[in-house]
């Protein structure tokens, strides 16, 4: 079986990994059914880092049946919420412990800044395990009364075994949003990180492994999405899949659950995110998180403020100072101390974004800045800013996923209103004025399931984060989240004795 040994020597961390990079299933590392591995690639230079064990849709069915043995045995209702939150927050003190460790990992896998990861991707994935920690022992129902001879309680009972499937973007993050309720509500688990980027998953094993969760309660598979991806949301045992990722996947997975088990289905995908700017906005403010609402991990961000939209009084000097702010943007080694930005994750990324670019350009649109390659080898994009669009451009209406965003004026609030909205997204937007009543006012008019104001980007442990129209369905984070991982039962009682 393959082992990842590296040897981190940088100006951010200094430090030796070693560690399994098997398929984790019931405790344990081993090879993948297949035998094959899926390489994994360094996004500075496009080299090789390490291979991991390619998982088989074989090992979906072998992950299966130990979880629901675990489900049955030592977890779901065998395991008081106490035990589960008890490991959860040893889960929590494993990873504050191995904090740098785990996002060097991420840093080199994905391509974001070292900063970041510790900053965002590491912080919030630990809050979120700890915040559902605390919830696991309360999980509760209801009693309800009907008549004063009948009454009834309700239980809100694990599911079973969920499957759950991550995008690349924020891999450690977004296994932490996936497992933290599952288990808090006594789930067991078949998890899938990206074929992208699996190493932080797989450093997590181990710390599963060692704050003592017992086999089989956390399963992880590394391996394709056509394979794997396929044989979690259409195993007939599987019956909650939560998955985060693409509108076109995320598509293909609700059509998978209701050809097979009509498993319940949550899905947190894609955005194009409005960023709207009012004329009596904080403009300085207004720029900087505009700036990384649109730049902030490589443009990698499903709620990217990607559709910069300011009203037509200030749009010459937002223009002017953004564009001061993208260009002072600096670029380089994720591991370096000043880099604010890294490369994209892969080559697929990179050509992706080059070719929305490229449609950009070809569709009418004015590179106002960047939209070239940055450095001669590795995925690197200079911060892009485009103007001059129309709303039916590939780049004003397609998520692109990367650095680049679309600068758009605007009269009034009903025409940003009317433009924010014409989307098949609603993830999120955000609103910069400081008029109160004109920002609520047109946040509770946004088709999104987040609306910042004068912010941009922030997320919580303890607030629910997902998307309206095709951005998914469902919600991750906060006590929402709870619902999507418990079943409700109705017991019913004849406390009246009466006979029929
Ligand atoms: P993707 O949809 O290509 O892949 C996501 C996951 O699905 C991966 O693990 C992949 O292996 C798996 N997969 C691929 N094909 C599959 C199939 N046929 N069946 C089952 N699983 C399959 O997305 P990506 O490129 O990894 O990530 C980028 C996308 O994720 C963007 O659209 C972004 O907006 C979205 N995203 C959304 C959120 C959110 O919270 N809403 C967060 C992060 C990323």
């Amino acid at each position: 079986m393959t082992t990842f040994v590296h040897e981190f020597d940088t100006p951010m961390f200094k430090g030796k990994v070693n560690f399994p990079t098997g398929v984790y299933i019931d405790g344990k590392f081993s090879d993948g059914g297949s035998k094959t591995t899926i390489d994994v690639v360094d996004p500075r230079n496009g080299k090789i880092i390490t291979s991991v064990s390619e998982a088989t849709p074989a090992d979906v069915d072998r992950a299966v049946i130990v979880a629901q043995k675990a489900f049955d045995t030592v977890w779901g209702l065998n395991a008081p919420g106490s035990y589960r939150g008890k490991l959860m927050h040893r889960l929590a003190d494993l990873m504050e412990e191995n904090k740098e460790e785990l996002a060097a990992l991420e840093a080199l896998d994905v391509g974001k800044t070292f900063r970041w990861a510790m900053n965002a991707d590491l912080s919030l994935g630990i809050d979120t395990i700890k915040y559902y920690a605390g919830w696991a022992d309360k999980i509760q129902g209801k009693v309800i009364e009907t008549t004063t001879d009948k009454m009834a309680y309700t239980r809100h009972e694990p599911i079973g075994v969920v499957g759950q499937i991550v995008a690349w973007n924020f891999p450690l993050m977004l296994m932490c949003w996936k497992l933290g309720p599952a288990l808090a509500c006594g789930n067991t688990i078949v998890f899938k990180p990206s074929e992208f980027t699996p190493l932080t998953a797989l450093r997590l094993a181990s710390l599963i492994t060692d704050a003592g969760f017992p086999p089989g309660v956390i399963n992880i598979l590394t391996g394709r999405g056509p394979t794997v991806g396929e044989a979690i949301s259409s195993h007939m045992n599987i019956e909650k899949l939560s998955f985060t990722g693409s509108t076109l996947v995320g598509r293909k997975i609700m059509e998978n659950a209701a050809k097979s088990n009509l498993k319940d289905v949550s899905l947190e995908l894609g955005g194009k995110s409005p960023n709207i700017i009012f004329d009596d906005a904080d403009l300085d403010l207004a720029v900087a998180w505009s700036a990384h609402g649109i730049f902030w991990n490589q443009g990698q961000a499903c709620s990217a403020g990607s559709r910069i939209f300011v009203q037509a009084k200030v749009y010459d000097e937002f223009l002017k100072r953004f564009t001061v702010k993208a260009e002072s943007i600096k670029l380089g080694d994720p591991f370096s101390e000043d880099a604010q930005q890294g490369p994209q994750v892969s080559q697929q990324q990179f050509d992706r974004i080059m070719s929305y670019i490229d449609s950009g350009k070809s569709q009418g649109a004015t590179v106002h800045t960047g939209g070239v390659r940055f450095g001669k080898e590795g995925y690197w994009i200079e911060p892009t800013i485009f103007t001059n669009t129309k709303p039916n451009m590939k780049i004003v209406q397609e998520e692109i996923f990367g650095p680049v965003g679309v600068l758009i004026k605007f009269e009034d609030e009903e025409d940003v209103l009317r433009q924010a909205n014409d989307t098949m997204y609603g993830l999120a937007a955000a609103v910069f004025s400081n008029d109160v009543s004109r920002a609520l006012g047109v946040a509770h008019k946004l088709r999104a399931g987040t609306v910042w104001v004068n912010h941009v980007n922030q997320v919580h442990a303890q607030i629910p984060f997902g998307g309206y129209k095709q951005s998914g369905i469902g919600r991750d984070l906060g006590e929402y989240a709870i619902n999507h991982y418990t079943a409700v039962k109705a017991v019913h009682i004849n406390v009246g004795n009466v006979r029929i």
